[in-house]
């Protein structure tokens, strides 16, 4: 058998049954659920990153609206763009490429959307209904992540889990639905000592620092689970993970690559957060 998640198929599936859900909504409210992305300025990653949600919305059935700043709006403009998101009947779900340029408050921005449009599941209700164990809208990589789990049949309870980097959209929450499956979870970051030690004793390593390599193979395992959500563009424009693949899987029972691991799967519980909005508001 494999020991590579295939996140690519895996979204595949997964998308043909929210297409599926997408026609039943239409066919019910006469209308597509509608997705509202705001991209400010023109980093080139977050350009592909929003094409590829539009391009992924379209099939799916989920109307896209694409709101595209210049690298100069003030913070005033994109707060009333965001007001006026809320306010619309069409835009189920709306969410803030990050990150945004230095001279925007990124927290003012996220905490303007109306938590029960949040498609990314960033609004600190969304998180704080985690914390408290009913989550609602989950950010969309931990989630996709744990279906990623379910789907390769990992058992977790009772488990030791790692977690490299401790960041608000993928490290926390993705400790949080850990813990809430039973696992015992550990978060490393930058201060943490002895990051191999601690990755050697995992039965679950899920590595998200956007550090090239910084999980060494020898590190993992044997039996382990290894996922991958660091993605780094090197100079010669190819994508790395956080993990030593090529040594990792050797040990690994199951690890995801990068690219064509955690990403895909990313976008798909985006549209599915859309979905479980759009809902939400018929309600
Ligand atoms: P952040 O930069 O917000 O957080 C990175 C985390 O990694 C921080 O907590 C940081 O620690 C920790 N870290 C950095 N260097 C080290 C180190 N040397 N040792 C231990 N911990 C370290 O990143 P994100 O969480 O937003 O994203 C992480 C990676 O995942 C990025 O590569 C990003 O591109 C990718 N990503 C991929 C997605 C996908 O769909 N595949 C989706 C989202 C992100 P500290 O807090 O101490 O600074």
């Amino acid at each position: 058998m494999s020991k590579i998640i295939d996140g690519k198929a895996l979204s595949l599936k997964q998308r043909d049954i929210i297409a599926g859900q997408v026609s039943e909504f239409i066919n019910k409210y006469g209308r597509s659920p509608g997705l509202a992305v705001i991209l400010v300025g023109d980093d080139p990653a977050s350009r592909v990153y929003v094409k590829n949600k539009r391009i992924a919305c379209e099939k799916a059935g989920i109307k896209s609206f694409d709101y595209h700043m210049d690298t100069d709006i003030s913070q005033t403009e994109v707060v009333s763009l965001i007001d006026t998101l809320n306010a619309e009947d069409d835009v189920d779900g709306i969410l803030v490429q990050l990150p945004l340029p230095d001279h925007l408050n990124t927290q003012e921005i996220l905490l303007r959307i109306d938590p029960s449009k949040d498609a990314d599941g960033f609004h600190p209700y969304n998180l704080g209904r985690l914390l408290m164990g009913s989550p609602t809208i989950v950010s969309a990589t931990p989630y996709g992540i744990m279906l990623m789990l379910k789907e390769y049949n990992v058992s977790i309870d009772g488990k030791d889990a790692i977690i490299v980097g401790r960041s608000n959209i993928v490290g926390k929450p993705m400790a949080i639905l850990l813990m809430m499956a039973h696992a015992t979870v550990t978060i490393c970051h930058t201060h943490t000592k002895d990051l191999g030690a601690k990755v050697k004793s995992a039965d679950i390593v899920i590595a998200a620092t956007g550090r090239p390599h910084i999980i060494k193979g020898e590190w993992i395992k044997d039996g382990a689970v290894v996922i991958d959500v660091g993605i780094t563009r090197t100079e010669t424009g190819s994508l790395v993970g956080d993990v030593e693949f090529d040594e990792a899987i050797k040990h690994a029972s199951l690890i995801t690559p990068v690219p064509g691991g955690v990403g895909p799967m990313t976008i798909t519980m985006l549209l599915e957060n859309t979905l479980k909005v759009a809902n939400g508001r018929k309600q």
